[in-house]
């Protein structure tokens, strides 16, 4: 612990935006990094407690307190080491992870607690660009082949790890660039895609290999993979996404948040939008269904697009300002959080169903929407009808696509239609083959799939050497 006081003498402060007037013109970062002084002073809030409880908040363990402690004292380069050893790609938690880690921490009891994301992104952007952050290749290696389906930071995670451990590495994306949601979900204005281009650099640098535009179970087969390799990672994601089965969802105007948002990434980044339906918000009266994560990036792109007007509904009850910490923390809790694309200019509804949709000449002009008590009965008397002209189905993930690569297998799903396997193996019902990331767990975040690549990497380390160094 460096300064004993500090958590007594300094406040919590966090990076800053820019303002939403400036930001929404362009599809760049608009987080503004604190100063070294400042984000020393931040780390030295850190109070070393006794039980950190944000080891455990971290999905991924990172060590907080230890490397706050080597930012306090200006030693980056040490505390780069050790944010390392337990995250592959700090840089982009330190930018969309919702930071369970500060939920969990001992100064969040007093709505203050360390600014632990904000000191991770400082010790990697540090990193990059102190020129310390280089290909780490194996010193020997085993003769055992690995090939791994799907790029998003689930499969990454696990190829760094296993090239690291001596593996000839061999990743397979069925689109043009790796990266997964991180490439084509997460817009740019959260985090820049320039950031997956060099850790890419870096791995192929310690041996991984990458193979574009190869969907497998389609362009080729996972049973070819089974045969050429010693095991295969399954790490595909959780794609199918929950639609809305009412009147009037075929008409013109309704799309998945997953139609739309790609479309975006790939204009930022020069790349072809691979559909000859562009889908754009501009002059359009927009209604988002969903309140997450993904109904945000929709909200903050369609206002970058130049909607006229956002409005965003969610099924769920408002949830309250201020969580009862005494029974919420360390976990946690369902609180109101406001986005900064929520800021940016959305309207928002809660207890809202959407009972169907109206159209004009096949396309989509209005929703008829009702609210809804706890139990998600309508309450009579509160129907009423937005505007729109282009809806976005942001409604979550039921499961992995199983057209393909999953029902070509034939593993054993679990009840969600995952495909199963444990967070100790991470081996299928099939011989050889794994699954890990969303396509095992469902639904979930960054910093998880980064947890379970590195697992699953473990796990296959041991089954192929009969011992492993990999962390768990
Ligand atoms: C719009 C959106 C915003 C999000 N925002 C956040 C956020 O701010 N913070 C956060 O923590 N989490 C966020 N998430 C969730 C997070 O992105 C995911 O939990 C995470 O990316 C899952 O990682 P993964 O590697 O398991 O799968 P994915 O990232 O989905 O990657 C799977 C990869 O596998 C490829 N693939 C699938 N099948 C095949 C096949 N048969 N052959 C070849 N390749 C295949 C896919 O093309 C994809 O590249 C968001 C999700 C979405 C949709
Ligand atoms: S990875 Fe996420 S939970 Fe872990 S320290 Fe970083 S921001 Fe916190």
């Amino acid at each position: 612990m460096g300064k004993v006081t500090g958590f007594l003498e300094i406040e919590r402060r966090d990076r800053g935006y820019n303002p939403a007037a400036d930001r929404i013109r362009n599809f760049k970062e608009f987080v503004i990094p604190l100063s070294e002084e400042a984000t020393k002073d931040q780390a030295s809030r850190c109070m070393s407690c006794g039980i950190p409880y944000c080891h455990n908040g971290c999905p991924v363990n990172n060590q907080i307190p230890d490397w706050n402690d080597l930012v306090y004292h200006g030693d980056w380069a040490n505390a780069l080491r050790n944010l390392h050893s337990t995250n592959n790609f700090p840089e982009f938690t330190g930018r969309i992870c919702p930071a369970p880690c500060e939920a969990s921490c001992t100064l969040n009891l007093q709505d203050a607690p360390v600014t632990i994301k904000t000191i991770e992104c400082a010790i990697v952007d540090r990193g990059w660009k102190e020129g310390w952050i280089v290909p780490e290749p194996a010193k020997t290696l085993t003769g055992k082949r690995v090939a791994i389906v799907g790029s998003g930071p689930a499969g990454l995670a696990a190829a760094q790890q296993l090239a690291r451990a001596g593996h000839e590495v061999h990743v397979f994306e069925k689109h043009a660039k790796a990266g997964g949601l991180l490439r084509y979900g997460i817009p740019d204005f959260k985090m820049e895609k320039h950031l997956i281009d060099r850790r890419i650099k870096q791995m192929e640098g310690e041996g991984v290999v990458f193979h574009y535009n190869i969907n497998v179970g389609i362009d080729r087969s996972i049973a070819d993979l089974k045969a050429n390799y010693d095991a295969v990672i399954m790490a595909g994601g959780a794609e199918k996404p929950r639609d809305i089965p009412v009147p009037g969802r075929d008409l013109a105007g309704i799309h998945f948040a997953m139609d739309f948002l790609p479309q975006q990434n790939r204009r930022v980044s020069h790349e072809p939008v691979k559909s000859n339906a562009p889908i754009l918000a501009n002059g359009k009266h927009v209604v988002v269904i969903g309140g997450g994560d993904t109904g945000s990036d929709c909200i903050g792109t369609s206002i970058r697009q130049g909607a006229l007007s956002v409005t965003q509904i969610e099924i769920m009850p408002q949830p309250p300002e201020k969580e009862n910490k005494l029974l919420t923390w360390p976990n946690w809790p369902m609180k109101m959080r406001t986005s900064s694309s929520q800021q940016e200019g959305a309207e928002r509804d809660f207890a809202v169903n959407t009972v169907s949709f109206e159209g004009e000449d096949g396309a989509v002009k209005a929703l008829h929407c009702v609210h809804v008590d706890e139990k998600f009965q309508p309450i009579p008397g509160t129907e009423f009808s937005i505007a729109a002209d282009l809806v976005l189905l942001a409604m979550g993930f039921v499961s992995p696509l199983h057209d393909g690569m999953v029902s070509e297998l034939g593993a054993e799903l679990d009840p969600r239609g995952n495909v199963k396997a444990d967070t100790m193996h991470y081996k299928t019902s099939v011989e050889k083959v794994y699954a890990t990331g969303d396509m095992r767990r469902g639904q979930s975040l960054v910093v998880w799939a980064i947890r379970e690549g590195r697992q699953a990497a473990r796990a296959v380390d041991l089954d192929l050497m009969g011992k492993t160094t990999l962390p768990r």
